[in-house]
């Protein structure tokens, strides 16, 4: 019930005026994102490379309603990359398509894309494209099949959603394909129909998955801070003779700091998912129902600030 309350509220964009001015949201988001600017995105990423690990910078917004926006996000994205490499961090960087202007008009998005796709391989580095919604899945998975794969390899890859119920399809269809993935549970609100609503499925089909990218995929990213889904990993890679440097196991900015050094100190590779930028609402939503002991914490603040104000 919390969790779908949340994932509700991440969509309702006027709550995000309201939220944005309390102190104590503005707090939490940045637990969670490394600033408002690419060069506070560039110091957190140096920080990280400090201690061993990569990065990957999102910069966020996403369903972005006009071009202007797409191409302010992709000009904002080309920066980015270009920062990365004057700094020479070990980063890439990860995009949403509707950022890029997808529910707007595709061809400008997919023009966008191949932006970002064209400097990241001349600098020899990743794109890769986030998972949103199951309504872009369809879209997304084509796009990548029949334009970006074909164009740019493995410059690009995707992610894909253990709690829908087609992944494990198409895991083997990117397998098949040499596509490179990211596997994650998935973080929006979705009805039975598409996903498994019990958690339990959720995580079984993401052990499935996983053991499939280990043994077939291209350089999977195990995007996941679930320690016993992590401990299994190394288990069943230890087990089938699947050396560490053949996977990378990703977690995000501020979540299980811990774990994400521990692995790095037993010479896993790790990659942290950092986003910068002003658009923080959604996310920070979704970060709040994955974890909601941080709510009634949030709200009770929220609500004295306001009676306060009033
Ligand atoms: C690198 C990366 C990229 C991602 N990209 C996408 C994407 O493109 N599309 C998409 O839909 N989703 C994406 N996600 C989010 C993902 O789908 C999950 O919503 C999120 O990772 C939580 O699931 P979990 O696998 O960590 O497992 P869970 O079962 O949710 O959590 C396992 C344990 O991790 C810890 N934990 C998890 N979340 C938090 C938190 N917010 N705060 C504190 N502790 C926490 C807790 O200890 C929890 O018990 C991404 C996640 C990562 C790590």
């Amino acid at each position: 019930m919390i969790r779908a309350g949340l994932l509700w509220l991440s969509e309702q964009s006027r709550i995000f005026g309201f939220i944005r001015g309390n102190g104590l949201a503005r707090r939490l988001a940045a637990r969670f994102v490394a600033g408002e600017t690419v060069e506070a995105a560039v110091a957190a990423l140096q920080g990280l490379n400090a201690s061993g690990m990569a990065a990957s910078l999102d910069l966020l917004g996403e369903s972005v309603t006009s071009l202007s926006e797409a191409r302010a996000a992709r000009d904002t994205y080309l920066e980015t990359l270009d920062r990365i490499r004057t700094v020479g961090a070990d980063a890439n960087v990860s995009v949403k398509l509707t950022q890029m202007g997808l529910e707007v008009d595709e061809r400008v998005c997919v023009e966008n894309l191949r932006a970002i796709m064209a400097r990241a391989r001349s600098y020899g580095t990743f794109v890769r494209i986030d998972m949103e919604q199951s309504a872009y899945t369809e879209n997304t998975l084509q796009l990548f099949k029949r334009t970006f794969h074909p164009e740019f390899g493995n410059v690009v890859g995707v992610v894909l959603q253990s709690y829908l119920r087609r992944t494990e399809r198409d895991v083997e269809e990117m397998i098949a394909l040499g596509g490179r993935v990211r596997l994650c549970k998935g973080a929006y609100q979705e009805p039975a129909t598409v996903a498994f609503p019990d958690k339990r499925d959720v995580d079984a089909n993401y052990v499935r998955c996983m053991e499939r990218l280990l043994e077939r995929g291209d350089y999977p990213g195990i995007a996941t801070h679930d320690a016993r889904i992590i401990a299994h990993a190394k288990a069943f890679a230890r087990r089938t003779g699947i050396a560490p440097q053949r996977f990378e196991f990703q977690m995000l900015y501020g979540v299980r700091r811990d774990l994400q050094l521990s692995l790095r100190r037993e010479g896993y590779n790790v990659r942290v998912y950092v986003p910068f930028g002003g658009h923080w609402y959604p996310y920070l939503m979704r970060r709040l129902a994955e974890r909601p002991a941080n709510i009634a914490f949030l709200l009770g603040n929220i609500v004295r600030e306001s009676l306060r104000r009033s």
